[in-house]
């Protein structure tokens, strides 16, 4: 358990991202299943940007977070500090483009000719998902931002395997990479 200010504390009640429990502050997230996804990444992409394969060590969101991207493996690859900093959060055919860089990460080249759909289904994703699959803080500010006065009325917890099953033709990235 982490201290929390009380201003904080507050904070995250009024956005519908915690519950007051016995007088603890209990999180209707969970930020600290990032660390799972990031060791799966990091374990996959063997610490290689995916983008100039120099060796990297952060976590390049394809989706970025603040457009519904999640913190999961199908949308995670490694880059190297350079790289991920330029690109902030662009999208990653707007960096391709700006950059005339040819990623080097498979994922991600098909994420390229799919992006246009998967940033649609993300974002509409975000909409309809409850807090608790939102797997930072990052995520859940994003979610508290979208979802701003109706936190109550998002369905409660649903199990969801940390990897979810993946369709159509993205099941061939998700055999390829799952480590
Ligand atoms: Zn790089």
């Amino acid at each position: 358990m982490t201290p929390c200010s009380p201003a904080k504390a507050e904070e995250n009640l009024l956005l519908g991202l915690a519950d007051m429990v016995d007088g603890t502050l209990k999180l209707r997230y969970a930020p600290m299943a990032y660390r799972s996804v990031f060791r799966a990444v990091v374990r996959r992409d063997r610490l290689q940007c995916a983008w100039c394969g120099t060796p990297g060590s952060t976590i390049d969101h394809l989706v970025p977070v603040s457009r519904g991207g999640q913190s999961r493996l199908d949308n995670c690859v490694v880059a190297c500090r350079s790289c991920n900093h330029s690109r902030n959060n662009r999208l990653p055919s707007a960096f391709a483009h700006a950059t005339g860089m040819t990623p080097r990460h498979e994922l991600l080249r098909w994420f390229l000719q799919h992006e246009e759909r998967l940033v649609e289904e993300a974002e509409e994703a975000l909409m309809k998902r409850p807090v608790s699959h939102c797997r930072s803080k990052e995520e859940a500010a994003v979610w508290a931002q979208a979802h701003r006065g109706q936190a109550l009325a998002v369905p409660p917890a649903l199990d969801e395997p940390l990897v979810t099953r993946l369709k159509g033709d993205l099941r061939v990235n998700h055999e390829l990479y799952l480590p």
